[in-house]
Order: structure tokens, then sequence, then C-alpha cells
């Protein structure tokens, strides 16, 4: 590479690129890496039909063997359709995006896609099918633009400002000297909690996923700014599957479906209506949540409970 470097100026002025586009690719290569203790599965089935229906049979988990973090839980799902999972800290709501994204095995019980077991399908296609944005968000020192388009390699740079719209990001990143060329730091630390999830989250956007898992992705946004991305989310899950982790009860309002999880068990799932009607566990947690608010001074805020 130096060599050619060498002997033409022009090709000169491109080397970098190229040399970061190789780096970018060994780099993305290890992020997406296969997790190490789930059997890797090649030439595994296609899903070649759109995904229709997913379902967990009796689903249980152990991370250490010692007690079960997921008890047997079932459900079953159509597409479109845009669930919440809702629950007390340490109930298993990341235990489940983590099934679904298959970095982790079930222990009993299976994860079905249309009518393919999750570990019968193979790993790219899995891949291509899901976007996670997960409660630590991973940024690279490298620009803004490089950031999202981890989503999607050969995205347009119209495609990622289009995402970044999407997330509610493109005003700021276009306010900055040097908008989306802007390093976003180590780690992304020139950027604040919301706007590092923000760029993650349109680095979903523009993976364009028939399953979008977000696990307390807008933790860091303030009220107003998670209403705007919802309705963006209401927008683009028209015609696939979200599953979303919040501790904001707020947001469940709109979903289709919500699934309370209490010590690794799915204890009540319904609409928020009808589980507000129950007078159960998620009628409670909505009962404090209000509470708090109105405490509040009655300013309309969202109150992340435990
Ligand atoms: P939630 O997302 O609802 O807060 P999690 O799904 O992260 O809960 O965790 C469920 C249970 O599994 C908790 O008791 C938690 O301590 C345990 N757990 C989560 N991750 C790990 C891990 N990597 N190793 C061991 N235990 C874990
Ligand atoms: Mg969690």
């Amino acid at each position: 590479l130096l060599a050619i470097g060498g002997a033409a100026g022009g090709i000169a002025a491109f080397l970098p690129v190229v040399i970061q586009a190789i780096g970018s690719w060994q780099r993305i290569e290890s992020l997406l890496e296969h997790p190490a203790d789930v059997p890797a599965t090649v030439n595994g089935a296609p899903l070649d039909k759109p995904l229709s229906r997913l379902a967990l049979r009796d689903v249980s988990f152990s991370y250490t063997g010692e007690r079960l973090n997921l008890n047997e839980v079932s459900f079953e799902t159509a597409v479109p359709r845009r669930i919440a999972l809702v629950g007390p800290s340490g109930s298993g709501k990341s235990t489940i995006i983590n099934l679904l994204s298959r970095n982790y095995d079930a222990i009993n019980g299976s994860i079905m896609l249309n009518d393919t077991d999750i570990r019968e399908v193979d790993n790219q296609k899995l891949r291509s099918l899901m976007a996670v944005v997960s409660q630590d968000t991973t940024l690279f020192e490298e620009s803004i633009a490089y950031n999202i388009r981890i989503g999607r390699l050969d995205a347009t740079d119209a495609e990622v400002e289009q995402a970044a719209r999407a997330a509610e990001i493109h005003d700021f990143i276009a306010g900055l000297p040097n908008d989306y060329d802007t390093n976003v730091g180590e780690g992304g630390k020139l950027l604040s909690g919301g706007q590092r999830q923000r760029i993650v989250i349109a680095r979903a956007f523009l993976r364009n996923p028939q399953i979008l898992l977000l696990d307390e992705a807008t933790s860091a946004l303030d009220a107003e700014a998670e209403a705007a991305i919802n309705e963006t989310l209401t927008r683009i899950s028209a015609d696939r599957m979200l599953f979303s982790v919040t501790h904001r009860l707020s947001s469940c309002r709109d979903m289709d479906w919500i699934c309370v999880f209490k010590d690794g068990k799915m204890v009540e799932t319904g609409t928020h209506d009808q589980l507000l009607e129950r007078g159960g566990v998620y009628a409670g947690m909505w009962e404090k949540q209000s509470e708090i608010a109105i405490g509040n001074a009655g300013r309309e805020v969202a109150i992340s409970i435990e």
C-alpha cells in the first residue's frame, strides 16, 4: 500500500480513505463477531420468507447455572407489532433482548422465527434481520458519519442524514463546525449521553431491520425528546417488529402490547388499558409513577422507577 502511495499523488490522496476502510472493516468484523459461548450457525436456514411470526416457547435461561434468570417464558407475536418490556431492575428484560439477538442461547425451550428455531438460522441472516440498541452505547473515536454508518456500510451520505433526522440528532450535527465529520472522541466522550444514544439509534434506523430491539435506548433523553423518537418509531415500525425495554410507562401507552417481568417470569401481558384494569404489577407501577409525576409540581415529567 505504501509503495502505491509513493507512486502517484492522486492515489496517495485517496489512500487514507482506503486504509481507513480496511481498518473499519476489521473493527466492524470484531464488533459483529459472533459471541463465543453461542455455537455459530453457518450455512443454516436462510429464513427466506419475510419475518411474520416470532415465538418464545417455555424459554428458560441462567447466566451462571445457579438460578434461573428467565423462567419458562412463553410468548407469541406477529409482524407488525410494537412490544414494551417492563418490570423492576433485574427482572430479566435485558436477558430477553440477549436471547432474541442470540447473544446467548436458552438452556430450555426455544425461540422461533417463522417456523425456524433461532439456533438454526444462518448467523449472517440473523444479523441482517435485527438491530439492537443496548444500554451501553458503543461509539468509536471516529466521525459522527462513521459511527452512524456502522449500521449499514454501503449507506449513502443522504441515507446517513435521513437516519440522523429520524433519530432527532441531525440539527445538532448540522450545527457543529465539522458537522458529520466531527470526531466524537474516545468512546464518544465529546457528546452527552443523550446525543450518544441518538447516534446509536440512527445507526439502528440506518440498518432498516425487521426486528428492532431497544434496551433502555432513550433512558438519557428527556420526555420530550423521547416522545419525538417514539413518533418516528411508530412510523418505521408499521411493517416490522419492535421490542422496547423501558422504564417510562408513559411511553408504553401507545405500544401494541406490554410484557411485564418480575423475577425472571413474565407475570402479565396486555395493553396499557387492560393491565390497568387488571390492577396487578403493572397497575401498581403506573400508580407509583403517576404519584411521583404529580408530586413534581404538576410538570409533565417522565420518571423512571425501579
Ligand atoms: P433487567 O434488564 O430486567 O434489569 P437483566 O435481564 O439484566 O435484568 O438481569 C436478570 C438477572 O440476571 C439479574 O438477576 C441479573 O443480576 C442477572 N444477570 C444479568 N446479566 C448477567 C451476567 N452477565 N452474569 C450473571 N448474571 C447476570
Ligand atoms: Mg436491563
